[in-house]
């Protein structure tokens, strides 16, 4: 039953709506849609009224009528599913369908049946499904049709006695109520549709222009961390001449130099090492957008086991414990994964208060599109003022003589989980401690 439903459905939007609209569609393209829809309803709701329309006219003895009933749902059919017609003239059928049962229920029923409501539903019809150009031509025709009736009561050409009972007056009183409410119909609505186009003009708009920023900001990123690559590369031969050097030269001339210089050196080699580990980072951060390796499922509970074997002697040292509820496999890239996660336990373990050993808590949760992650610990806690520039890459809160480090873990994590797709955010309270939340789509 579904399926006949649908290739009923398909049939008449294949034959009224058309397919050469933007993606977002356009006026044209949800009048077309309104169109068919109207065909969709339409048609099994008249098969339910003409049984009972054309057995009443039988009985009646309305002939004529009952033919007229049968008639009309044949040209609906032919509306909906005839072959080569183009959409502008399935649209105008359907309209003069409607004004020719309008006229014909007037002729037969007189004011008291349908017709009117036909003539005015007509009216609002047309200027849902037809374009802003054919406006007045609509209200007009329901003049024509008014005026047409006027005649027929004037001269009492009506079959119907009761139509002919109609006075010139009572006519004229009614009619002009409806020819006011299609004048105010055709002012009103076209008006609906203008702000309707220039809403969609305006969003098209707006989404190409926000598609090319994007693809400007995306190719910017992208020379950028050519740039950082290509200079954290660069760097490095200099900086290993810088050291190899320093290194000769305390073991040559180690023995005539005074304690001042010996200083000197060791300072020089530290900056060295420290500036070898920005580069380092650099390079890892320049690199990191690149997620061109398969996934593949990651036991994320083998991936802290792991952690706490590579990292037992500082968990013990600071005696820290690093706990875990049950943790699930997830499907993606193990290797950024991996820095994530060590990443954020490194600064759980690292920026502990003193005098209270690190308590880590690691948990996940298993969302509808999303696993989302938290990695809790009861450190020195962060500001809240302070919750964005954490991940900005070598912003640091701390000094190296409090802290050390370069301040590139966290937009590292940052960038891999928005490569991800997902999103890393921080709680915190200073002195009480933090929880970093991280989600990744499935
Ligand atoms: P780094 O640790 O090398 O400084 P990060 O990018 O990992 O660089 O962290 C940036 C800053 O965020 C750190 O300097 C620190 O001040 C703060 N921070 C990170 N993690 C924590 C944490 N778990 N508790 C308190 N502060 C943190």
């Amino acid at each position: 039953m579904k399926k006949l439903l649908k290739k009923y459905q398909h049939a008449i939007r294949r034959n009224c709506i058309g397919d050469d609209y933007p993606p977002e569609g356009n006026v044209t393209f949800w009048r077309n849609r309104l169109f068919s829809n109207t065909l969709e309803f339409i048609l099994p709701l008249s098969l339910i009224t003409i049984i009972p329309g054309v057995v009443y006219s039988l009985m009646l003895g309305l002939y004529v009528l009952a033919i007229f009933d049968v008639f009309s749902f044949l040209f609906l059919l032919f509306i909906a599913f005839g072959k080569g017609v183009s959409i502008k003239n399935r649209k105008l059928m359907l309209m003069a369908c409607t004004y020719l049962a309008s006229a014909y229920l007037l002729f037969y029923i007189g004011i008291n049946g349908p017709g009117l409501l036909f003539l005015y539903a007509g009216c609002i019809f047309g200027l849902l499904i037809l374009s802003n150009s054919y406006t007045y031509f609509l209200a007009a025709i329901n003049v024509i049709i008014c005026i047409a009736f006027g005649f027929v009561i004037f001269y009492n050409l009506s079959p119907v006695d009761a139509v002919n009972e109609i006075t010139v007056a009572e006519w004229i009183a009614t009619s002009v109520n409806l020819i006011f409410l299609s004048f105010l119909s055709c002012v009103l609505l076209p008006r609906l549709f203008e702000g309707l186009s220039t809403t969609i003009r305006k969003q098209s708009e707006l989404k190409v222009a926000l598609e090319s920023s994007l693809h400007e900001v995306e190719q910017k990123n992208h020379e950028l961390e050519k740039f950082a690559f290509v200079a954290s590369h660069d760097l490095q031969e200099p900086l290993r001449m810088v050291t190899g050097f320093l290194s000769q030269l305390e073991r040559k001339y180690g023995g005539q130099l005074d304690e001042k210089a010996h200083q000197y050196i060791y300072y020089a080699n530290d900056g060295a090492a420290r500036m070898k580990k920005i580069i380092m980072d650099l390079l890892g951060f320049s690199q990191m957008g690149q997620l061109n390796y398969p996934k593949e499922s990651v036991d994320l509970g083998e991936l802290l086991d792991d952690f706490r074997v590579l990292r037992r002697s500082i968990i013990e040292e600071k005696s820290a414990t690093v706990e875990t509820e049950t943790l699930p496999i997830v499907n993606s890239f193990r290797a950024p994964l991996t820095q994530v996660f060590h990443n954020l336990i490194d600064n759980a373990l690292k920026y502990h208060r003193k005098d209270h050993p690190p308590r880590i808590m690691v948990t996940a949760t298993d969302g509808p599109h999303h696993w989302s992650f938290s990695v809790q610990d009861n450190g020195i806690g962060i500001d809240a003022e302070d919750f964005d520039r954490i991940f900005i890459m070598f912003q640091r809160l701390h000094g190296k003589e409090d802290f050390s480090g370069t301040g590139a873990g966290l937009a590292i994590v940052k960038k891999v989980i928005d490569n991800l797709g997902g999103a890393i955010w921080v709680e915190s309270n200073l002195g009480a401690g933090s929880i970093f939340h991280f989600k990744i789509p499935k």
